[in-house]
């Protein structure tokens, strides 16, 4: 099988799925979608090599739960598939869309044997209703309902793609071509997961564990005089802001940095680089609101936050209440969900000086339970 490369198209943006995580993040047991489909493939299948197409954003992240080649989709799946074609050098090529998540290892079985006999083999089911085409019934006999994974020869699947036509599977644009297709018999199993609904229909999804991630978060900002200064998404009755690229809410960068602990994310440096104009000024509510985005897009959501801010001035114990109540909402947590803790320095060190402030925040976050939301 050294002469097969595996291609997983992961990059979908979910659209139809209608939660708040994208399908190939729901985590079955304690691993992500993509990352057990990937496994059964890799049991079923000794491939030479695997190609992941990834959302460009989640690239980085997938390395970390698997030692594959991740590549950048693009905005179709055929756009999607050519940039992952253009990593393989073996001449046969087995395509899979991450959706159909439930693999038959006897399907995939009856493809691989038939290696060589075609440019593309492809399952497919015979149509067990009635069907219409344009008002009228068709002979259901001659009907096939075709699947994934697919196999193709390399070369004979770059030639197709190249043709302008936008196609939904590797079988139509190598018959476009006139090269021929081999048609063997799909699996029940082999559905694809488009909709929330089809979450109860698929046998093969294990309910996600509850495992629970905690993060920690530090920052420190010098004070600025004549800027507004705002902490916890709170703005703060002060002579001077803090000095930063953004507006400075040290207490926000600080609860990012244990999200993104938490998740596994790197820092905040990494998503929001301070030599990127786009950051400039920018309202660090913001920034945690699309960070949770992306933490909610892999399946994870908090479920708990602590900060404690260290200054020595302003006086902020009449900002607590505020300040939690204001990153519960932001957390979309229960007020007694978060907890805000102020302190001075004891006048030592240069917090102690008044030359600026200190937060330390840790979070929790939790595996999405995709099975209440059925
Ligand atoms: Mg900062």
């Amino acid at each position: 099988m050294k002469d097969t490369t595996l291609i997983l198209l992961a990059a979908g943006s979910s659209s139809r799925f209608d939660l708040p995580v994208k399908k190939q993040w729901i985590y079955l047991d304690g691993q992500p979608l993509w990352v057990q489909v990937t496994e059964a493939f890799e049991r079923a299948a000794a491939f030479g090599r695997i190609v992941v197409t990834a959302e460009p954003g989640e690239r980085k992240y997938m390395a970390r739960f698997a030692d594959h080649t991740f590549v950048a989709g693009g905005a179709s799946r055929q756009e999607s598939l050519a940039n992952a074609l253009a990593e393989v050098e073996t001449p046969w090529v087995l395509v899979s869309d991450i959706a159909r998540c439930c693999l038959d290892p006897e399907m995939l079985k009856r493809i691989l044997e038939h290696k060589g006999e075609a440019e593309c083999i492809a399952p497919a089911l015979r149509a067990v209703d009635t069907v219409y085409y344009a008002k009228s019934p068709v002979n259901r006999d001659e009907i096939r309902l075709i699947q994934t994974p697919q196999l193709s020869r390399t070369e004979t699947l770059r030639r197709a793609l190249k043709e302008a036509k936008e196609f939904t599977d590797e079988s139509s644009a190598i018959h476009a071509l006139g090269e021929p297709v081999l048609l063997v018999e799909g699996s029940e199993r082999a559905h694809k997961l488009t909709r929330r609904e089809d979450l109860k229909r698929l046998d093969c999804l294990k309910p996600p564990a509850r495992e629970s991630f905690t993060g920690f978060g530090l920052d420190i900002h010098a004070f600025e005089a004549g800027k507004t200064m705002k902490l916890g998404g709170v703005t703060i009755d002060a002579p001077m802001g803090f000095k930063a690229h953004s507006d400075g809410d040290v207490a926000i960068h600080a609860l990012i940095d244990a999200l993104l602990g938490a998740a596994g994310m790197g820092d905040i440096g990494e998503h929001f680089p301070d030599t990127d104009p786009r950051w400039k000024g920018a309202d660090s509510m913001q920034l945690l609101e699309a960070v949770l985005q992306r933490i909610r897009g892999v399946g994870l959501e908090p479920r708990h936050a602590d900060l404690t801010i260290l200054a020595q001035t302003p006086r902020l114990g009449g900002y607590k209440e505020r300040i939690r109540r204001t990153l519960a909402q932001a957390l979309d947590l229960s007020p007694a969900r978060v907890n805000i803790k102020a302190t001075t320095a004891e006048k030592m060190g240069f917090v102690g000086r008044k030359e600026g402030v200190t937060v330390h925040a840790v979070a929790t976050l939790e595996i999405y339970d995709w099975s209440h939301a059925l």
